[in-house]
């Protein structure tokens, strides 16, 4: 059984609190929302804080789902309560099947959207026990100096794996981030960096405190993810887009691909192919494949590497034609046949 190392865990009631705590070493200091990816990371001695901010005692400020101009979403709302949410279901679907299709639904009761954006990137020589990773001599991500993917990488390839920061990328949100210095609003798009190691902009001191979704209204979306096994597995590649329509003709949209890179890969070209026509099948075949061209999957996670970029172009056309307002049902269930996908249920 793989133990817990020891840890200082402390408990704020105020985010004020948290974030005086966490200023003090930032270095040595991590958040615990759920803990359903930071505890085992801990187990395996990926990641190796010396003190735990815990955020259970922070559930009045920083777990409330409120619909005005827009969707705004508290940090520390879990994946079943962002599902339940009659405003989700009913304005952000694409948000709705990007959350139920994360893990597992006991691992969504304690899973949190905070954590979720901040999940960190994964590897096939990273996410190993600790003696596994030392038989190897380590990787550069954790203990290590070379890149097992990629030897001559001079950065860390790792995946990253969220399925909600690729959705609401699409969706053009934005996160507030409060620290010990003041609190600063950024583009979701701008909270990654395109480097496994170093993955997030936020600083270390940095809490993230809720959501915002801008009105989505004449928006529709739709999130499509490739897994091995349909009852929970993380993503190996995702397409989630945002089409605002006037009628038949799109007039805004955002496509965002998700497990194809160290951050989620937002395509304009694909989106202005778009932008001023009708959803035909060859502006989908046409956006679909531009939006594949950012996809560069590299050998560190399951499935063959070029088999899941093809899968890109058939997962965004098939995300299109779910906005464009064709029934998907039965082709999820033939891909839910081919074990590739899980049919996502009607909320
Ligand atoms: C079996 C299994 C399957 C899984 N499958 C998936 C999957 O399919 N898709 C997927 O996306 N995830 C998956 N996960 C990972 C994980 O369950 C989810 O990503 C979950 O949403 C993480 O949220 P959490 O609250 O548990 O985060 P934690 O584990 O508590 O934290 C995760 C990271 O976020 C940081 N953090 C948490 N909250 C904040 C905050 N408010 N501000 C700043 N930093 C913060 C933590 O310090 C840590 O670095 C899986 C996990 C398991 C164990
Ligand atoms: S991509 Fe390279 S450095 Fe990063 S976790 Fe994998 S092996 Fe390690």
């Amino acid at each position: 059984m793989m133990r817990l190392p020891p840890f200082r865990y402390r408990a704020p009631r105020t985010i004020a609190d948290a974030v005086a705590w966490l200023a003090e070493g930032p270095g040595q200091t991590m958040i615990l929302a759920g803990g359903t990816d930071l505890l085992p990371n801990m187990k395996r001695r990926q990641q190796t804080p010396s003190t735990l901010i815990g955020l259970r005692g922070l559930r009045d400020q920083l777990a409330a789902i409120r619909n005005g101009a827009g969707l705004s979403i508290g940090a520390g709302v879990t994946l079943a309560e962002l599902m339940a949410s009659a405003h989700v279901q009913d304005g952000y679907r694409g948000l709705w099947q990007a959350a139920a299709q994360v893990a597992t639904p006991q691992l969504r009761n304690m899973a949190t959207i905070g954590g979720n954006l901040c999940l960190d990137t994964r590897c096939t020589y990273y996410d190993q026990t600790f003696e596994w990773r030392k038989a190897i001599d380590f990787c550069m991500k954790k203990d290590g100096d070379t890149c097992w993917v990629a030897t001559s990488s001079p950065k860390c390839l790792a995946v990253s794996s969220t399925d909600t920061a690729p959705m609401l990328q699409a969706l053009g949100a934005t996160v507030t981030l409060v620290s010990a210095r003041g609190s600063r609003e950024l583009a979701l798009g701008d909270l990654y960096a395109n480097d496994g190691m170093h993955y997030l902009t936020k600083q270390r001191d940095e809490l993230l405190t809720s959501i915002a979704v801008p009105d989505a209204r004449g928006w529709r979306s739709a999130y499509w993810k490739l897994r091995r096994r349909g009852s929970f597995d993380f993503p190996v590649a995702a397409a989630a887009v945002a089409v605002q329509f006037d009628g038949p003709r799109a007039i805004a949209a955002r496509i965002v691909l998700g497990a194809v890179s160290s951050k989620p890969q937002q395509s304009d070209r694909a989106a202005e192919l778009l932008i001023g026509h009708e959803l035909s099948d060859e502006a989908i075949s046409a956006a679909a494949v531009a939006a594949s061209e950012l996809a560069k999957p590299m050998d560190n996670t399951d499935f063959e590497l070029v088999w899941r970029k093809k899968m890109v172009t058939s997962l965004v056309g098939d995300a299109l034609r779910e906005v464009r307002g064709d029934d998907m049902r039965a082709r999820r269930r033939q891909l839910a046949k081919q074990e590739l996908l899980v049919p996502v249920q009607r909320a």
